[in-house]
Formats: structure tokens, C-alpha cells, sequence
């Protein structure tokens, strides 16, 4: 059996116990686990999904950030930037770009895969972030316009990009898409049915998609996460440390990345160690 390296097995700890800003003080970008892939995040200006995107620049991916508010995206940008600056020896490499791509949009997300094509030639991971919440209330007081803007962002919007960036990992017989759902999809949410519907799609979606794309060498996963502490909904009454934070989904973004070949960990339900 193949055993693979000493340094990747180091970086792998870091990952791992949810420390990848302690990286061993000796790893060079070619041992990081993600060097040489390329990896998308929907909604990295903020919240999850920036998290996620700096995670996965820290592993060593070049990482295009991806949503509508081209600042937030360039803060992002910066912060990997930052990240990457520190002094010698914890150099990483600063490899990231922006590119503004309304989801719900067919044509702004097909000219985001051919800018990825024509500038990085590959997709190695895709993440799947960006959503939106419902307007709070019974269902029989939502306005549809509400209901068509949640299923236009958090499932249709996932169908555009995985119909535009997919072929890419299928040319290379070699990927990763992951979907951020949350455990309104696995659970009833009253006062939030369109959210929750458009979750429990993303996630019959996910797991449909995934046994389509088995056969290319692409895993499809889904990461259902409880409330995070972002700005996506108000968390009133609750313990803003005992949630789960954006790196926690991030963390479990850097395991399904980082697996073994032959391992495909489709579904990672997350919660809170403590009731917040
Ligand atoms: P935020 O509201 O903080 O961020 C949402 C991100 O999605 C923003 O970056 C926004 O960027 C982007 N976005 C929204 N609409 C579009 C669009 N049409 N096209 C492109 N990007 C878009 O939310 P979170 O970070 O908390 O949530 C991220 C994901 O995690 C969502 O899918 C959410 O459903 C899921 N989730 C969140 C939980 C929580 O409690 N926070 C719990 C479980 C799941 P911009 O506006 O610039 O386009």
C-alpha cells in the first residue's frame, strides 16, 4: 500500500483538528494537500462561505471567489493575501480571484465557467454556498415573489453551477462538489417552509446528482449545518459562542477535500457540541 507523505500527513493533522492556521512552520506550498487545484465558492464575500474559501487557499488551492458584491469578494481576496504574507517560514501561497456571478443567473454563471476554463483551465472543487433565507412567517402569508427568490438562489442557482462547472471535472474524470444545505433540510421548520423546501431539494438534488456524477470520479457531497453565527438570520437569545461557527463548516469543507481516493463521504450533518 501507498503511503502517502510525510508532510501531507502533516498538513492532513492540521486540517483536521481544525488548526490549519497552526500548519507545521517547515511546509512549503507544493506539500500543501490542495496544491495545483482550483477551487469555486459561491458567496465568498461573506459568512460561510468566505470561510470556506480562505480555508481552502490555506490547503493550497487557487480559490475563485464567486457572488454579486464585488467588495466583499476583494476583502476576501485580501485576506487570503494577508494570510499568505506572513513572514518566512509560514509563507502559503496567495493564489485567489474574483469574479461577480449572480447565481440565479444562467449567463453570468456560464461566463464564470468559461472565464475558469479560459483563465485556470480547471475546476478541482466546487462549493456550492451561496443562499438565501425566507421572510419569516406562515406559509400562508409568504409572498411568492419571496418563495421564487429562495428557489431561485438556493436551488436553482446550485443546479446553474453544477450544469456549467460540472463538465470541467468530467473532461479531468476528477472532482469534488459540495453543496451547503442545513438541517432545515432534514428537519421541519415551520415559519420557514420555502427555506426549508428549497434545502430539502438541494439535498435530494445532491444526492440524485451524486450517483449521476459516481461514474466521472466526481463525489457530490452535502453538509447540513445547524445555525452558524453569520449574519445570514438574527440569533436572538442565543449563546453566540456555543453555535457553530463558519469555520466549523469550513473545517468539514477541508475533510470531504482532503479524503482519500477511494473514500467519498457524501452527507456531514453538523451541530452544535451544546444547545446554544
Ligand atoms: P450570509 O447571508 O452571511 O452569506 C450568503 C452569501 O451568499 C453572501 O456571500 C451572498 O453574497 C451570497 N449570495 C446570495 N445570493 C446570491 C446570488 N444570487 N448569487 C451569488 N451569491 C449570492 O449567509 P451564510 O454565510 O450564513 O450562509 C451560507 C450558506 O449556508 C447558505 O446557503 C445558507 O443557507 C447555509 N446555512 C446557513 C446557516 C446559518 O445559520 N448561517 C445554517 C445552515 C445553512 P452577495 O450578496 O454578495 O451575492
Amino acid at each position: 500500500m501507498k503511503m502517502p507523505s510525510k508532510k501531507i500527513v502533516e498538513v492532513r493533522v492540521g486540517v483536521l483538528t481544525g488548526i490549519a492556521s497552526n500548519l507545521p512552520l517547515n511546509v512549503r506550498s507544493k506539500d500543501l494537500p490542495l496544491n495545483n487545484q482550483v477551487a469555486l465558492v459561491t458567496g465568498a464575500g461573506r459568512g460561510i462561505g468566505r470561510a470556506i474559501a480562505l480555508q481552502m487557499a490555506q490547503l493550497g488551492a487557487h480559490t475563485v471567489l464567486c457572488g454579486r458584491a464585488k467588495k466583499a469578494l476583494e476583502k476576501t481576496a485580501a485576506a487570503i493575501q494577508n494570510a499568505a504574507s506572513e513572514p518566512e517560514p509560514t509563507k502559503l501561497p496567495a493564489k485567489s480571484s474574483v469574479i461577480e456571478c449572480d447565481v440565479t443567473d444562467l449567463g453570468s454563471v456560464e461566463s464564470a465557467a468559461r472565464q475558469v476554463e479560459r483563465t485556470l483551465q480547471r475546476l478541482d472543487i466546487l462549493v456550492n454556498n451561496a443562499g438565501i433565507g425566507s421572510d419569516t412567517g406562515p406559509l400562508l402569508e409568504l409572498d411568492p415573489a419571496n418563495w421564487d427568490e429562495v428557489f431561485n438562489t438556493n436551488l436553482r442557482g446550485v443546479y446553474y453551477c453544477i450544469r456549467s462547472f460540472a463538465p470541467l471535472m468530467v473532461r479531468a474524470r476528477s472532482g469534488h462538489i459540495i453543496n451547503i444545505s442545513s438541517l432545515a433540510g432534514k428537519n421541519a421548520l415551520p415559519n420557514g417552509a420555502a427555506y426549508a423546501a428549497s434545502k430539502w431539494g438541494l439535498n435530494g438534488l445532491t444526492y440524485s446528482v451524486a450517483e449521476e456524477l459516481r461514474a466521472h470520479n466526481i463525489r457530490v457531497s452535502v453538509i447540513c449545518p445547524g445555525s452558524v453565527n453569520t449574519e445570514f438570520s438574527p440569533h436572538t437569545g442565543k449563546n453566540a459562542e456555543k453555535m457553530l461557527q463558519a469555520s466549523d463548516v469550513a473545517h468539514a469543507v477541508a475533510m470531504i477535500v482532503t479524503q482519500a481516493p477511494q473514500s467519498f463521504a457524501s452527507e456531514i450533518l453538523l451541530r452544535p457540541t451544546q444547545k446554544p
